[in-house]
């Protein structure tokens, strides 16, 4: 089936458009380039530079894709999604990750297509009082990220029941790691996750890691989250536009390991492998102490699992980063 893929010059948008093109789906990308990257775009997909607020040119290349095939579904990665600087800047979260999706849908009902997958966040659920999520627990951000990623889901939900329109919404938890290829991986200028800041330290671009805050209410302190490799993250959303498409059924699932892991027990993970300097230091704006995804829905509904494990995800980071590094 043909797919448009909004954001899939960004990390997690180009490792699902490998794995659509690696089950056999066409697919059109729709980048704005202003955090993805042009080469990240893989040369089998159709890539059309656009914005996301931009609802006629989103209208425009749907409109041209019809002449070979009509989109069949559509998949959302075009967003803002750094936590604390989502506490700096609320306005452009809103702007973005709020009217960014109003205009995408607009586009998309106004062309026709009925399908949507939408990448939610962990951090719709704020801190949650046993820190294993479920899908149906309540919901209510602490950052402005996650505060504009449940505006999103909401409003999908709504323009879905008016305007016929089937979704999955996915909420990530800590997504890292590269594709087995090397070809993509995280790569931005102003890294602020915790692995590639573990691998850049590693490979000696920084001096030292900074740990933020040893007094959360944890066994260690540290901050706990569950881990997910990328690539277990893109099949996870084959799986689920195929879903969608096929069985006309909304979907919400949380995409995790279903596995936490303090700060810590990443850091020493790392440090099985690769040597680096690291300190404590102040607690950072917005972080909740513990966030873990119950996967059964995914597991259950998608027929999905995840098959790599926090060292893949370190090795492959570091792998790509270093990759980065020798040009
Ligand atoms: N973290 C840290 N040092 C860093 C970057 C992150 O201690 O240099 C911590 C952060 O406070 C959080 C966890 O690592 O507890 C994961 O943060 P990240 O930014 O990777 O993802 P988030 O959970 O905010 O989406």
């Amino acid at each position: 089936m043909k797919v448009f893929v909004a954001g899939g010059a960004g990390y997690i948008g180009s490792h699902t458009v490998y794995e659509l093109l690696r089950a056999g789906h066409e697919v059109v990308v729709y980048d704005n380039l202003s955090t993805g990257r042009r080469e990240a775009v893989h040369p089998d997909a159709r890539f059309y530079e656009g914005d996301i607020l931009d609802r006629a040119r989103i209208v425009e290349v749907l409109e041209a894709e019809r002449e070979t095939g009509a989109v069949a579904v559509a998949l959302h990665f075009a967003a803002k999604l750094i936590v604390p600087e989502s506490v700096t800047h609320p306005l452009a979260y809103y702007h973005n990750n709020v009217e960014g999706v109003r205009q995408m849908l607009a586009g998309l009902v106004e062309a026709g297509v009925k399908h949507v997958v939408f990448s939610s966040t962990a951090a719709v659920y704020g801190e949650p009082q046993h820190g294993e999520c479920r899908e149906g627990d309540y919901t209510l951000p602490i950052n402005p990220y996650g505060e504009t990623k449940l505006a999103a889901e909401r409003m999908i939900r709504w323009v879905g029941a008016a305007h016929g329109l089937t979704s999955c919404v996915f909420r990530y938890f800590n997504v890292a790691g590269a594709d087995a290829s090397l070809e993509i991986g995280l790569d931005k200028d102003q890294l602020t996750h915790l692995v590639p800041l573990i691998m850049q330290t590693a490979l000696g671009q920084r001096d030292t890691l900074s740990i933020f805050g040893n007094d959360y209410d944890t066994p260690d302190g540290t901050c706990i989250r569950d881990y997910i490799h990328v690539t277990d993250l893109a099949r996870a959303h084959v799986l689920g536009a195929e879903h969608i498409v096929n069985r006309q059924e909304d979907l919400l699932l949380n995409l995790g390991s279903g596995k936490g892991y303090s700060v810590k027990e990443v850091v020493d993970a790392a440090e099985e492998l690769f040597s680096f300097a690291y300190e404590y230091t102040e607690r950072r704006p917005g972080d909740p102490a513990k966030l873990i995804a119950n996967i059964q829905k995914a597991r259950e509904q998608l027929g999905w699992r995840p098959e790599l494990g926090l060292r893949d995800i370190l090795q492959s980071d570091y792998a790509y980063r270093k990759k980065l590094l020798c040009g």
